[in-house]
């Protein structure tokens, strides 16, 4: 088997790289300053735009796309893997070159099942990380791993869709810069198990949308936010309808498959540093004169 990297990903890789070393990593410091003086868990630091800004120049942006598209040439996944897992070194290098979840595998879907409209609206902005946006599957009545389970009801009403019930866990919800939430919800409830979903695009400020609370994992809030939302009769056009009526839970499964390797191969890079932070600790920290790695 060759493990290679073709050469797009090595040269893309050794970029990326250099744009750690040079940026990314030194700009931790300021990054936690700047979070600790707003005294706010989910303030916006202006360092991350002035990296955005940079890797922009650098070339190194919306590398996630899989897809050749008239936004980019694509990636594939094979080739984005390497570059994910030197994201995943920092908190902060995904959101710096907009490869951050859950933008990314919601502007892969809408992409791929978005209307013109929807793309101006939505997309292109999200492409050009002037807004974020939230992924609403999640209910906390029901094991939402199979997304089968969910209840939010999303019934037409003439022209609009009348969107009711209750979402939690939902990554980036509790930022300022999240305009937009796709919701997964069942449009027919008496349709055959896979096709009673769909999903639809809700702006984060329509009315009856409710941000209840963010809710910490492990004890922390992260800055983005993993967020409760109500929805009490809230009204979206029809046009707001992602894909078609009843094609919501494969939507849903074509858009984790590529972020299950994001996710995975992030977290690689985080435990690998993680790891070589434990190696140089051990050599330079000393106790009872030698260093830690020379104790027996
Ligand atoms: C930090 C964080 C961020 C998240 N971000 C988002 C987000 O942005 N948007 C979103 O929609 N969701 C999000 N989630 C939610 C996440 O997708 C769900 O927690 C996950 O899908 C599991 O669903 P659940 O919590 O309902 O667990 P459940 O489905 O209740 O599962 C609980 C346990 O039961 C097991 N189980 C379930 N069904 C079966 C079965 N039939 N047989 C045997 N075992 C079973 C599961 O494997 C699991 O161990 C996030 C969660 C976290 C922790």
């Amino acid at each position: 088997m060759d493990f290679e990297f073709s050469p797009k990903a090595a040269e893309l890789r050794q970029r990326l790289v250099e744009f750690m070393d040079e940026r990314i990593i030194p700009a931790e410091a300021i990054y936690r300053q700047q979070m600790e003086a707003s005294g706010d868990p989910h303030f916006h630091p202006p360092v991350i735009e002035e990296l955005k800004a940079e890797a922009r120049t650098r070339g190194l942006w919306n590398l996630f796309l899989p897809h050749a598209t008239e936004w980019t040439e694509g990636l594939s996944n094979l080739d984005y893997a390497p570059l994910a897992e030197i994201l995943g070194r920092s908190p902060l290098a995904s959101e710096a070159l907009n490869c951050a979840a859950p933008d990314t595998g919601n502007m892969e879907i809408l992409t791929m099942f978005g209307t013109p409209e929807q793309q101006d609206r939505w997309l292109v902005p999200l492409l050009e990380g002037e807004i974020r946006s939230c992924f609403a599957m999640t209910e906390p009545a029901v094991a939402s791993s199979d997304a089968t389970n969910i209840e939010c009801s999303i019934r037409r009403d003439g022209d609009e869709y009348v969107i009711n019930g209750r979402k939690w866990w939902i990554s980036g919800a509790a930022s300022s810069r999240c305009k937009v939430a796709i919701v997964m919800g069942k449009t027919d409830p008496d349709a055959p198990t896979h096709s009673q979903q769909s999903m639809v695009l809700v702006p984060m400020d329509a009315p009856g949308l409710v941000i209840e609370r963010a809710l910490p994992v492990f004890g922390y809030q992260d800055r983005e936010g993993h967020c409760e939302l109500s929805f009490n009769d809230v009204r979206v056009p029809v046009t707001n309808l992602l894909g078609t009526e009843g094609g919501g839970f494969a939507m849903a499964q074509a858009r984790l498959g590529p972020g299950r390797i994001h996710h995975c191969m992030r977290t690689l890079g985080a435990a690998e540093r993680a790891l070589e932070l434990m190696c140089r600790r051990v050599v330079e920290r000393e106790a009872f004169g030698k260093p830690l790695a020379s104790q027996v």
